[in-house]
């Protein structure tokens, strides 16, 4: 099945950065750069505090938004939490769920973050899982374990017809934020496991309209080749989309690849 029946999805991690006003200013750029086209979806995912401000900027053009995390519960008493119902009433699209920095210092596990999903969906938000091993699983022969247990962990209970609302990233944790990228073989060994570890827990149809973005220190230098292998949908970009022209020349990239 060609991988062109996924629509790429180049999604922006701004992580702890940016007030509300420097947030609007990042997403007014990206905006300007690649609001206008509908080949690829974009979508930026600021910090809850400059969600409202981003979504002014935002609205009408094809930058969508997410957020970075949310609350499992619908509301209550859980000082210092966010729904997904709050999420979507600022617009929210997306949500980043089991990104490894949350996984390493918050402490979640795949049961939350399964938590955390099922609501999203409900909630309609689109979650983007996060998995991926660290150096150390990678070195002793458990990478491909660890990314089983993750993935089906934080899928568990999710149907056939929800599946393809949600978005997996691969992110090597040994990637994140280092410079160090998985070369374009490395991320696609992965990327395909994925899709037949879906394909054995739902069918080969409901697997492949899944979108696996890659996620670790892609670049405008890197993202040409690991967007061109077959199991790779788009990517989850830190740093670089800190850089509004950076962060295009990704969206840049997937837009030659899917014309
Ligand atoms: C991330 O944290 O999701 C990420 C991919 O970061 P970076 O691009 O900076 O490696």
């Amino acid at each position: 099945m060609s991988k062109y029946i996924r629509k790429y999805l180049i999604a922006g991690n701004w992580k702890m950065n940016l007030n509300a006003a420097e947030g609007a200013d990042l997403a007014k750029e990206v905006a300007g750069l690649v609001g206008h086209q509908t080949l690829v979806g974009v979508t930026v995912c600021p910090a809850f505090t400059s969600l409202e401000a981003v979504a002014k900027v935002v609205e009408g053009t094809n930058v969508s938004l997410g957020a970075q995390n949310m609350h499992a519960k619908a509301s209550g008493a859980y000082t210092g939490e966010v729904s997904a119902e709050m999420l979507r009433h600022l617009f929210c699209s997306f949500v980043i769920l089991g990104h490894s920095e949350r996984r390493e210092y918050f402490k979640e596990t795949d049961a939350e973050v399964n938590e955390k999903l099922l609501t999203a969906l409900d909630g309609n938000l689109k979650p983007i899982l996060c998995v991926g091993e660290t150096l150390e699983q990678r070195e002793s022969g458990a990478m491909l374990e660890v990314i089983k247990q993750q993935v089906e962990g934080g899928l568990a209970g999710v149907s056939k017809d929800k599946l393809e609302n949600v978005v997996i990233a691969y992110e090597p944790v040994w990637a994140i934020g280092t410079g160090k990228t998985a070369t374009p073989e490395m991320a696609q060994e992965v990327h395909a496991a994925i899709r037949k570890l879906l394909t054995g827990l739902y069918d080969e149809g409901a697997a492949a309209r899944v979108r696996i973005l890659y996620g670790g220190s892609m670049k405008p230098e890197n993202a040409p080749e690991l967007l061109a292998q077959t199991d790779i949908d788009g990517g989850l970009i830190g740093g670089a989309s800190l850089k509004a022209s950076a962060f295009a020349d990704i969206v840049g990239a997937a837009v030659k690849l899917a014309s």
